[in-house]
């Protein structure tokens, strides 16, 4: 037996079970077609909401930057300086969603982890709905805190507990994501909010689905909710609706200069890269100027969740653009996202662990860069598909 004997059994077992995650290879700029796997196929997975991965103003404005500026931050922020580009894009983004003031993080992943460890520690408790992205979790537990679930975006539930830890603790911390991204379903902001005020706990949301998607032009669920000031942390990712990549912390000025001195993300590993920053900027702009994008957005999901379940197909609770196509047992859901790569569409099966088991599906993410075409077609896919399979 070799040391590594296991990791091979462990990696058969995934596969035994439907588990294994197949990566496919991508040969062409993100967009609604795709080339993957030498293969022209309509793009049902990316979380390019408002097609701007591929936009030719952020292509340009980081092409600008590159020349201007070159590509690498050189070095950590807090040692080596920070470059104007990334404080201006931080000025940006905090007048974009009207908040005092922003920082950004190489990822939104990054930011979870900047953020949570520098606002509680270990005499602190953490209440966090039981749904909540795993990079919420990962920073939770780096803190050290007590991490203390509630149920799924249930206030009550959260009220509980709150009751009865809170006392037993220094500090405590709410955070919910803003929209949950197997489910698609939206956060009670203004009830947690409520119950975040009566007992003085400080509240953070992730809105990486719901940045650019939600609220105004894209200004995220706070703004969706009118909550402007009250919530006290947002989390973003410019990875998904900017096209990007790059977390954001937005919030009062006091904790984002706490966050410059104690996020360790921030203090030890470099900025985004010039090109990224750039093209963020001009993101910004576009979702400034117009509502156009974000208002194609929900007219495609609108249509095709209607199609789909005038097809028969159960798209559980979605409120926002993400679509689960519900289908139960994982080995089913693969060969569901194997007979849709072959009629031409590509997306992908969701299992255990990203969602709990026996609850595996097919996941449809609509962007603003589809064609009523090319949702008719996709629906025209799904209801083969669906028929050979038994589902509808
Ligand atoms: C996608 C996602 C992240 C990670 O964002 P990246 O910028 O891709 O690292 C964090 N939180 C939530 C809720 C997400 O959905």
């Amino acid at each position: 037996m070799s040391k590594i004997d296991w990791i091979q059994e462990e990696i058969d077992s995934l596969k035994s079970q439907g588990l294994y995650n197949n990566i496919r290879t991508i040969g062409s700029p993100q967009g609604a077609w795709l080339t993957v796997d030498g293969r022209h196929v309509l793009n049902f997975c990316s979380n390019n909401y408002l097609g701007l991965a591929n936009h030719p103003a952020l292509v340009a404005a980081s092409k600008k930057a590159a020349d201007d500026m070159g590509v690498g931050p050189g070095a950590v922020r807090s040692i080596a300086g920070t470059m104007s580009l990334h404080v201006e894009l931080e000025k940006r983004l905090a007048q974009f969603k009207g908040v005092e003031a922003a920082i950004t993080l190489q990822s939104g992943f990054t930011a979870n982890l900047a953020t949570i460890p520098a606002l509680v520690g270990k005499e602190d408790a953490i209440f966090s709905d039981r749904l909540n992205h795993a990079s919420i979790i990962d920073g939770c537990r780096l803190s050290g805190a007590k991490i203390i679930a509630y149920e799924h975006n249930d206030v009550k539930s959260l009220e509980a507990q709150i009751q009865e830890h809170a006392k037993n603790y220094r500090r405590s911390l709410i955070i919910t994501d803003g929209v949950f991204s197997m489910d698609g379903d939206i956060a009670p902001l203004p009830d947690i909010y409520e119950v975040a005020k009566k007992y003085d706990i400080l509240l953070m949301v992730d809105d990486a689905h719901g940045e650019g998607v939600l609220g105004k032009g894209g200004r995220g669920i706070v703004d969706h909710f009118g909550l402007h000031g009250k919530v006290d942390i947002e989390v973003g990712t410019m990875s998904k609706a900017f096209g990007v990549m790059g977390g954001i912390v937005a919030g009062k000025s006091v904790i984002i200069e706490w966050l410059r001195q104690r996020g360790r993300p921030f203090l030890f590993s470099s900025a985004m890269t010039v090109p990224d920053a750039a093209a963020c900027l001009a993101a910004v702009d576009l979702l400034e100027d117009s509502t156009q994008l974000v208002d194609k957005l929900w007219d495609n999901a609108k249509y095709f969740q209607t199609e789909m379940k005038n097809l028969g197909f159960n798209t559980g609770a979605s409120q926002t653009p993400i679509t689960p196509v519900m289908l139960g047992e994982a080995p089913l859901v693969q060969q569901f996202s194997r007979e849709l790569f072959d009629v031409g569409v590509f997306a992908m099966a969701i299992g255990y662990p990203t969602v709990p088991q026996g609850k595996a599906r097919i996941r449809v993410m609509n962007t603003a860069a589809h064609s009523k075409d090319d949702l008719d077609k996709g629906l025209e896919a799904f209801k083969s598909v669906g028929k050979k399979l038994g589902v509808i």
